[in-house]
């Protein structure tokens, strides 16, 4: 059977799209859920973790959930360009979709501070990639006059269109456990975009009688770049997770409800924190994520250490169901894996020297 898109598979829930509009579509969602082993039991005993592995969307990342909705209502009320900015993904999405709806894009990066691949993803793809010396936010700002005052649709998080794509995977998830949203979503917060269209998309299908219960939300920022946890915006936000390196939240509100009205956290990880839980997620599960990914991760171990998950109530089962939101593919970043890993070994071209690099067995001694 042929993957179905997310409006195509959940149209019932996404009035906004109009009977009969063109659908732009890249077979987004109905991404992988797997079940974390041998990460839950080193997190903690009581914890049973599902990864909702959004990398394997089209375009790389959970990006294409919101961009379908946005392009195929910016092709239906007429335009012929989007635009946006971008700490990479957008751009990435936004640039595979306008290929396919046969438009222009238009995208504003902060030079210097987007990952490879996903460079490479909106130049491959025919988008207008502009540099600018300055930050994402500035991007942004510039990016909303600029569309406010052109016919060129807006296709950042700030677009409600795109939100109401993303929260399809709050959707998914209680589809896949057959009517039962888990205990805890614990995902990255940068623009806070993500975190609201899952609480939104766990309340509708909830009120829809498709789901049981409501998670409790975890989203977790990077250290350096965590104004919702400091209370107020971060002027030069540092972090090597690139996708969320934002010191302006555009859904800062709506993230602060979500974690309040779900009696969840919002908290934060440093960098070393999540470049653990990064290599983490690769080499005990085999799940490569980009650097951002792996915050939610990282959160887990960090509550998980201060006692958190010692006395909570579970709603489903004799475990703590925990599903993770995986945002994006490892291979958006290779420098960061690169730069994570240890250096490949230069052996001679013989089967002594390789055998004795391995260091698994030597013939000699067997
Ligand atoms: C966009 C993005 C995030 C942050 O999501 P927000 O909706 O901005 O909070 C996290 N990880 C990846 C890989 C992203 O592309």
């Amino acid at each position: 059977m042929l993957r179905q898109g997310i409006i195509e598979r959940y149209g019932e829930y996404l009035p906004c799209v109009p009977e009969g509009a063109g659908i732009i579509s890249l077979s987004e969602g109905s991404t992988p859920l797997l079940r974390a082993h041998n990460i839950e039991s080193r997190i903690h005993p009581r914890i049973e973790l599902w990864l909702k592995y959004e990398g394997l969307n089209p375009s790389g990342s959970f990006k294409d959930r919101g961009m379908t909705v946005a392009v195929t209502l910016a092709v239906r009320e007429g335009h012929k360009a989007v635009m946006c900015a971008s700490t990479g993904n957008t751009s990435a999405s936004a640039a595979a979709y306008a290929a396919r709806a046969g438009i222009e894009c238009v995208v504003l990066i902060p030079k210097g501070r987007i990952a490879k691949g996903k460079l490479a993803q909106s130049m491959i793809h025919g988008a207008r990639v502009l540099q600018i010396d300055g930050n994402f936010d500035m991007a942004l700002e510039l990016t909303r006059s600029i569309t406010n005052n052109h016919a060129i649709a807006l296709v950042n998080s700030i677009n409600p269109h795109r939100l109401e794509g993303q929260k399809t995977g709050a959707f998914e998830i209680a589809d896949d456990f057959g009517g039962v949203a888990p205990d805890f979503h614990v995902l990255p917060v940068g623009n806070a975009g993500n975190i609201t269209a899952y609480w939104m998309g766990y309340k509708e299908y909830k009120e829809a009688g498709k789901s049981k219960n409501l998670p409790r939300m975890l989203g977790f920022q990077a250290a350096g770049a965590a104004p919702i946890v400091l209370g107020k915006p971060v002027d030069d936000p540092q972090t090597f997770a690139t996708a969320i390196r934002i010191g302006n939240p555009a859904s800062w509100q709506k993230a602060l409800d979500a974690r309040d009205e779900s009696n969840g956290v919002i908290g934060m990880v440093t960098d070393r924190q999540i470049k653990r839980a990064y290599r983490t997620l690769a080499a005990a599960e085999g799940v490569f994520v980009e650097p951002a990914s792996a915050a939610g991760i990282a959160g887990l171990f960090k509550l998980a250490q201060s006692g958190f998950f010692d006395n909570v109530e579970q709603f489903h089962g004799d475990k703590i169901r925990v599903v993770a939101v995986l945002t994006g593919h490892g291979l958006k970043d290779p420098g960061n894996a690169v730069e994570a890993s240890e250096e490949a070994i230069s052996v001679e071209a013989t089967e002594d020297a390789i055998l004795d690099a391995m260091q698994l067995y030597h013939p000699s001694e067997t």
